[in-house]
């Protein structure tokens, strides 16, 4: 580790964070994507763009979010004491917004009229629709069918902010299908429509840019941490779909090498090829929906089915950036299971009478297991990605069994032709 120089990465011109990443896309995508990255890198000098996307973040969003101290749990606990970003405190419910915002001032700038996006949980799309019409812009949502079922608040929230949610009926018909989807679309429309992807995922600059829109939550803690502690936090938490709240909140930390960083994927039913989502745990290097990173596939290369109690959680692969930081051993990634995310959802509840989303509710998991084991002294920083309203109906059901079933039959991790 010591002789790493920056761990502030910045892909190179291809796209890659070492191996990883890249842009693996049809043609029709080529042009789209190198004009958003000219675009990109032209708001990067410009302070008004980064002034304006701040003033609307807190005007419209609720930034700065509070850093709070999570008395009772460390009390319980009896080990070190336990702090909690807010980012279920945001507009919308999660900290996709500050994506979502961000995004859409680029599209505008762009002189893009409609924004089209993939969700898994809906938060994504609740983000996007809200900032969509925040910014007078047409909105399409593409969704899979079984998350709409399971989500359906937020396909209700989406389309009373006016976004026309579209159902996709393929595969599993959860969020890997959705993005199949949007990246149809966008191919169709690129014109007239800019693709607000959702995750520190797909191809580059989508990993960067994400990644840049909610650097914020780390910065923000850090001032906040040494306010109150004075001193910088010794363990940093947070959940990984495809790594953005993670990245967000890890980012301003990377260079601090007394700030342990654990990211927690999603165990499922258990680490069964078709019955978890952690990449790290059952998966290898491949390539799925624009870029090279760690993913779950069969030695033929198909994609697994994929399980998680959080729908925002459930998707195959994980963002280029956090399969460098594992690389390099820079950052340490766990899983909490379906039965471990819901019992953590139940004990912090009562606990601290905060609903948190189920997906945050994996990062607390990990928390309740290594908690009381560390010094009284010791400081943890959870990231509290979202709130669970939209949960609600899913915890209070019983959990569904995982069959085990590798089938993803349709899905080669293979780039497109
Ligand atoms: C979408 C979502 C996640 C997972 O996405 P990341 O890109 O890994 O952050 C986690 N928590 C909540 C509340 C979400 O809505």
């Amino acid at each position: 580790m010591t002789k790493v120089q920056s761990l502030l990465h910045s892909p190179d011109v291809r796209g890659y964070f070492g191996s990883y990443g890249g842009r693996f896309i049809p043609e029709t995508l080529v042009d789209p994507l190198r004009r958003l990255e000219i675009e990109y890198q032209k708001i990067q000098g410009n302070p008004a763009f980064w002034k304006e996307w701040k003033s609307i973040l807190h005007n419209f969003c609720g930034r700065p979010t509070p850093l709070y101290f999570a008395e009772r749990l460390t009390e319980k606990l009896g080990g070190a004491r336990i702090y909690f970003k807010r980012e279920d405190l945001l507009h919308t419910g999660a900290h996709k917004i500050n994506n979502a915002i961000g995004q859409i001032l680029l599209a505008r700038r762009m002189g893009k009229h409609r924004v089209i996006a993939e969700t898994g949980a809906g938060q994504h799309g609740v983000a996007t629709a809200a900032a969509a019409a925040r910014f007078g812009m047409e909105c399409v949502v593409y969704m899979g069918a079984v998350d709409m079922h399971r989500q359906a608040l937020n396909v209700s929230r989406m389309r009373l902010l006016g976004a026309q949610v579209v159902p996709v009926l393929a595969g599993q018909s959860t969020l890997k299908e959705a993005v199949s989807e949007a990246m149809r679309d966008w191919v169709a429309n690129s014109r007239t429509t800019h693709y607000v992807l959702g995750s520190v995922l797909g191809a580059h600059p989508y990993p960067l840019i994400v990644r840049d829109f909610h650097r914020i939550i780390g910065e923000e803690v850090r001032q906040q941490v040494l306010a109150c502690e004075g001193r910088l936090p010794d363990l940093l938490v947070a959940c990984i779909g495809g790594g953005s709240n993670a990245m967000g909140l890890f980012y301003a930390f990377l260079q601090d090498m007394s700030v342990q960083l654990v990211g927690v994927e999603a165990g499922g039913s258990g680490i069964r090829p078709g019955c978890h989502a952690a990449r790290f745990q059952g998966g290898r290097v491949g390539i799925l929906q624009g870029t090279k990173t760690w993913l779950l596939a069969d030695q033929d290369g198909q994609i697994e089915r994929t399980h998680s109690i959080s729908a925002g959680l459930d998707y195959p692969a994980v963002g280029p950036e956090h399969s460098l930081l594992r690389e390099i051993g820079r950052v340490e990634y766990n899983y909490a299971t379906d039965a471990e995310a819901l019992e953590a959802f139940r004990i912090f509840s009562r606990c601290e009478g905060i609903l948190p989303a189920l997906e945050s509710a994996h990062a607390i998991a990990y928390v309740l297991k290594i908690g009381p084991t560390l010094p009284r002294e010791r400081i943890i920083l959870v990231n509290l990605s979202g709130r669970g309203d939209k949960d609600v109906e899913q915890v209070a059901k019983e959990p569904t069994e995982c069959t085990g079933s590798p089938a993803g039959a349709q899905s080669p991790a293979l780039p497109p032709p």
